[in-house]
């Protein structure tokens, strides 16, 4: 079975200053209201560094890097 990893927010720690949306852009955006929203299901093997450090960085905790099974994860750009 195929293993990847994705990332989950806490939607109730998250208190949305969008430092994570900063550090990862590519998969992350803020909505109208300043919290972030995922973009894909998994994350890609040449972003799982800049994942860990945006899920490093929250500080709240609210970020979260899961491993999950089942479809691959998009290739390498
Ligand atoms: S860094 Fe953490 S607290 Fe800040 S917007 Fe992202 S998930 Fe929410």
């Amino acid at each position: 079975m195929n293993r990847h990893h994705r990332l989950a927010i806490d939607r109730i720690a998250c208190d949305g200053r969008g430092l994570c949306a900063e550090l990862l852009p590519e998969l992350i955006d803020l909505d109208e209201w300043g919290y972030p929203v995922i973009h894909g299901q998994a994350v890609p093997a040449d972003l799982l560094g800049h994942a860990r450090r945006a899920v490093a960085a929250c500080p709240v905790l609210a970020l979260r890097l899961e491993r999950a099974a089942g479809d691959r994860p998009p290739p390498a750009a």
